[in-house]
């Protein structure tokens, strides 16, 4: 199966696994430094796809393209929201109460999985008195 981590690998693991959340590879980086580990970016960025490709840690992609890690045992979901981009998390995994196995092709082998929903939160869906006002569209071609 699959090989066995180096021990950076490990220590990469262990160190995602005291922190709290999810870290970019960049806020990663930067807190190993700060507990004194010398490791490259591209090293730390190299030891991640291999945890993910072990199914040790889980990856999501944030709209302005941002990956954030976490390990695979935290399984969080976000709403976010499109105007603000704030995100708050969902107390709950709703596809862990889906069963996907017999739906998928022959010897494919899930590792993990992300879900994101995408909305507006209550303070931008609010009704629109903090808008500026707009001038009415002029519109006198366009409807028969
Ligand atoms: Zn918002
Ligand atoms: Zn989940």
């Amino acid at each position: 199966m699959a090989p066995a981590l180096t021990a950076r690998q490990s220590a990469l693991l262990e160190f995602l696994r005291s922190c709290d959340g999810e870290l970019s590879g960049q806020a990663l980086h930067g807190r190993l430094r700060e507990a004194g580990v010398t490791i490259g970016l591209a090293t730390v960025y190299r030891h991640l796809r291999t945890l993910q490709q072990q199914g040790l840690i889980r990856c999501r992609h944030l709209p302005n393209g941002e990956a954030l890690y976490a390990p695979l045992e935290r399984d969080v979901h976000h709403l976010t929201c499109l105007e603000c981009g704030r995100s708050s998390e969902l107390p709950l995994c709703p596809v862990g109460s889906v069963s996907v196995g017999e739906h998928l092709p022959a010897g494919f082998q899930p590792l993990f999985h992300t879900l994101e929903i995408y909305g507006l939160c209550a303070g931008c869906a609010a009704p629109a008195a903090a808008l500026p006002t707009r001038e009415p569209t002029p519109d006198r071609d366009g409807a028969e």
